[in-house]
């Protein structure tokens, strides 16, 4: 199969791990006989010191005309100062919007040979972490009003969190799909004892979940959630819920799992192209030393293949070339004990490249 991929390799170690990223897709290329042709676009911090604008108009063009977006990280010191609408970051939401990416699929599994990095007890790792965040990315209160009013002494501020019907139950329907090819149970996230926007979002995911009778269906309060997260993880297949909650409750989930290195996303629209990426930033503390982790962003290819690409065993293939790699002990800086031997990021990519032509 011939297929299009737009690549960002963004700032920090963004091109350090999407050059891993890079090797890995050269050896499904080369090992299932697929020809991928890639552009490369700038957005973030690189963007802004090329054209003075995180996301010029041809990285959005030529992302939308791609089969699917591959991203490093944005964002670092040098562009900090700037007014917040020319910032880095600003491009990362713009993409969203612009891409209509309303679904961001976060995995969180804890892979047994790096049960030591969780923090929680070993009992608890021992019955098995490995569910799926779905968050709503383009609406609720990061998109609603903001204001500020009122002189110092008695100002007061003000965001607003709506939703919509139809917002909510394609935001459902991700998620119930994604578990009929998982485990097969939803567990819908909200805050439906105080807030109107949880108490629609509860009768909307009740009316969807009766379209799949084959998924078994709970609704969570999010309080409770974030509680039997630490609790009892292992309960979860599919976790579903908003914008603000699922920010935070997916950065929970990726903590339980060890290395924030270690994590993808693919972040999906109706139609079109999705974008992958790692859920971690730049790490411009560790950009050029070659300590970079480039697992989630190697995983985030896994799921561009799956998702986007339609190629379900070669997704596998780079999945289990992950895990053998950890298995058999390799570890870049964030990940080794004291003691084991550290890879660099470079290294780590060519073990996992060398496992697809083996696995
Ligand atoms: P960060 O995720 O970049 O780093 C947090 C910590 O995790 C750092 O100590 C870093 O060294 C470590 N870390 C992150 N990724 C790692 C990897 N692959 N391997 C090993 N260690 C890793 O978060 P931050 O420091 O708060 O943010 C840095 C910059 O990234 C900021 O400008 C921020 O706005 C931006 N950011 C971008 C994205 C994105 O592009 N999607 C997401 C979050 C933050």
């Amino acid at each position: 199969m011939e297929k299009s991929i737009a690549v960002i390799r963004g700032d920090g170690i963004g091109p350090e791990i999407i050059e891993e990223a890079l090797r890995a897709l050269d050896a499904v290329e080369r090992r299932f006989g697929h020809s991928f042709n890639t552009s490369e676009v700038l957005m973030g911090g690189a963007a802004i010191d090329a054209v003075g604008n995180p996301l010029p108009d041809e990285t959005l063009t030529v992302c939308l005309a791609s089969d699917a977006v591959l991203l490093g990280a944005v964002g670092g010191p040098k562009w900090e100062s700037l007014p917040g609408d020319q910032r880095p970051e600003k491009g990362l939401l713009g993409i969203r919007k612009g891409m209509g990416l309303f679904a961001n699929l976060r995995p969180a599994r804890l892979l047994p040979a790096l049960a030591d990095a969780s923090p929680l007890r070993a009992e608890i790792c021992a019955a098995g972490i490995d569910f799926l965040v779905v968050r709503e990315l383009i609406g609720g209160i990061y998109f609603g009003e903001h204001k500020t009013t009122g002189a110092p002494g008695s100002r007061q501020a003000i965001d607003v969190m709506a939703y919509g019907e139809a917002e909510i139950r394609r935001i459902l329907h991700v998620a119930f799909q994604s578990a009929r090819v998982r485990r097969s149970k939803v567990c819908s996230v909200d805050k439906a004892n105080v807030l109107d926007t949880s108490r629609l979002w509860r009768a909307v995911a009740e009316e969807v979940a009766k379209e799949y009778p084959d998924v078994a269906f709970e609704n969570m309060l999010v309080d409770n959630a974030a509680m039997q997260l630490v609790r009892n993880p292992g309960q979860f297949d599919v976790m579903v819920t908003e914008n603000m909650f699922g920010d935070i409750l997916s950065d929970e989930a990726s903590m339980i799992t060890g290395s924030i290195g270690m994590i993808p996303s693919a972040s999906l629209g109706e139609n079109g192209p999705g974008l992958y990426e790692p859920i971690h930033g730049s790490a411009p503390d560790i950009a050029g030393t070659g300590k970079a982790n480039p697992v989630g962003t190697i995983l985030s290819v896994a799921m561009m293949l799956r998702y986007s690409l339609g190629m379900p065993a070669e997704a596998d293939t780079v999945e289990a070339a992950v895990d053998t790699a950890l298995a058999a002990g390799a570890r870049t800086a964030d990940t080794a004990k004291p003691g084991e031997t550290v890879l660099t990021c470079r290294q780590m990519g060519e073990k996992i490249a060398q496992l697809i032509q083996e696995v």
